[in-house]
């Protein structure tokens, strides 16, 4: 599906039609086991833990969004991220972001800094940063852009040249921007992550994890970890990421359109102090971000001015076409209380010094009718 078109490759890539009867649609292989004619003689499939053709089918598909040679999915993001940081050994060093997703957090701080892992949590808006934190040891550089919930920019293409001087790994969380708006392997990336359950799921039903990469040793040894520590996903959830993908272009079109108008609502709105989108020509890394972006998405970081935690609350509580919850990427609208809610696991004081205060909200703008969410904003606002 090389010389496809994104749209195009999301609607076909992996999904050939099915050999024994035509259908159009990958069969869910709702299997654990394939029998074999005698021992060690089957058709390529063993047990489902190792394989499962729904799942290579979405494998292949998510490959070819990101212009990726191996794609292994995982049964939850950090499923994902759990099976890459195993990569690693005892005495190895971590450069990262401080202002990443509070589950990667607390999974560095909380698991693996316990195995003798080290990690280096740095501001890396300006790349050149990193290098003050490579040593001999260092083995993974982990970034997250645009960051989760405040939107920095990190210039993937000067981090791949830093990591590749260095030969040290380079892994990209690609969740917020999704491979329609960004693609971290053309920029030089090593390993892209992927919580499939925000945009590429893209309908709230789904929590998945993959990893995609060119380099087929670093494929090899993840698909190792894969099938040993068994993070895989079942079929049906397979599928249901399979449809979603099928209409992430057209999602991610109305996303970003009813992004740059919500945004450009709450920037001149008299309750807003600040507001955190990679869109606006005042951002600090807006001319990265617009060149390593097709688009700015539809991710909205909001402080509210002069609101105590309780009226932040009540603000939150008070919208009635975006919903109260976790997690990004749907079709509905959400809004969410960092604070409290995903990045609950990050130590107060390490969360105001990224600037997550307790009056910071983020949107995840849907593909509902723009005015109505204008409308909803208007009046939780007022
Ligand atoms: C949600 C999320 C994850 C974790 O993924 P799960 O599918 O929830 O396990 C990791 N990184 C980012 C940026 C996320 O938004």
């Amino acid at each position: 599906m090389k010389n496809y078109r994104f749209g195009t490759k999301a609607i076909h890539a992996g999904a050939d039609p099915d050999p024994s009867t035509g259908a159009i649609m990958t069969p869910i292989y709702q299997t654990s086991t394939y029998v074999q004619e005698y021992p060690g003689k089957h058709k390529g499939y063993a047990y489902a833990r190792g394989k499962n053709p729904t799942r290579e089918a979405l494998q292949k598909n998510i490959a070819a969004l990101e212009d990726g040679k191996h794609c292994l999915c995982f049964s939850s993001g950090m499923g994902s991220m759990d099976a890459v940081i195993k990569l690693l050994r005892p005495g190895d060093e971590v450069i990262t972001g401080d202002d990443l997703y509070g589950g990667s957090y607390r999974m560095f701080t909380k698991v693996f800094a316990n195995y003798g892992i080290k990690f280096h949590f740095i501001n890396m808006t300006e790349a050149s940063n990193i290098k003050n934190y490579i040593n001999a040891n260092t083995k993974l550089i982990w970034v997250e852009t645009p960051t989760n919930p405040t939107m920095q920019i990190v210039d993937i293409e000067a981090c791949a040249a830093i990591a590749k001087a260095a030969n040290v790994i380079l892994a990209v969380d690609n969740t917020f921007a999704s491979p329609y708006l960004q693609n971290p392997l053309a920029l030089g990336a090593d390993i892209i992550m992927h919580s499939v359950t925000k945009y590429l799921g893209g309908h709230s039903d789904v929590v998945m994890g993959a990893l995609v990469t060119n380099n087929d040793s670093l494929y090899e040894q993840l698909a190792f970890i894969h099938n040993s520590c068994g993070a895989t996903p079942g079929p049906m959830d397979s599928f249901l990421v399979m449809r979603g993908i099928k209409t992430l272009h057209l999602r991610m079109e109305r996303h970003c359109f009813n992004g740059r108008k919500v945004a450009a609502y709450l920037k001149t709105h008299p309750r807003i102090e600040k507001i955190y989108w990679p869109g606006f020509e005042d951002h600090p890394n807006h001319a990265i971000a617009k060149k390593q972006m097709r688009d700015f998405g539809g991710m909205i970081s909001i402080v509210l001015k002069d609101a105590s935690e309780e009226q932040t609350f009540k603000i939150a509580s008070s919208f009635q076409v975006f919903s109260l919850a976790e997690s990004l990427g749907g079709v509905e609208s959400l809004i969410n209380h960092p604070a409290t809610m995903t990045h609950a696991s990050i130590p107060k004081a390490e969360r105001e010094k990224a600037g997550v205060v307790d009056n910071l909200l983020r949107l995840s703008v849907g593909v509902e009718d723009i005015e109505d969410l204008l409308a909803d904003l208007k009046q939780a606002l007022a």
